[in-house]
């Protein structure tokens, strides 16, 4: 990917989220909630045994943190990013 790409691609992303991944139960509920669809069940166990969510559609995300708001588990959560795609 070209460097100009690369920087108007990191410039259209809007949120992004942060996963604790022992905490994590893999109980889906974050899934759910997300009104955009960026997260879906990834392909990774965490230690427990858990499959964990992933951020597959990044551009989807808006930050706008409902995944966190109903993690039974304190263990996502959602964050808006600034216009050069930073935190
Ligand atoms: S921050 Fe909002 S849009 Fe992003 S994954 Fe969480 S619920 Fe979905
Ligand atoms: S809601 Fe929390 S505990 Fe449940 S799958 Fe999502 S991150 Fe894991």
């Amino acid at each position: 990917m070209s460097d100009q790409k690369k920087d108007v691609e990191e410039k259209a992303l809007k949120g992004s989220i942060t996963l604790n991944e022992q905490r994590c139960k893999g109980c889906t509920y974050c899934i759910t909630f997300c009104p955009t669809g960026a997260i879906k069940m990834g392909d990774k166990l965490n230690e427990k045994g858990y499959t964990m969510p992933a951020l597959v559609e990044p551009f989807l995300c808006t930050g706008c943190d409902l995944c966190g708001t109903y993690c039974p588990e304190f263990a996502i959560r959602g964050y808006r990013l600034n216009k050069k795609g930073e935190d």
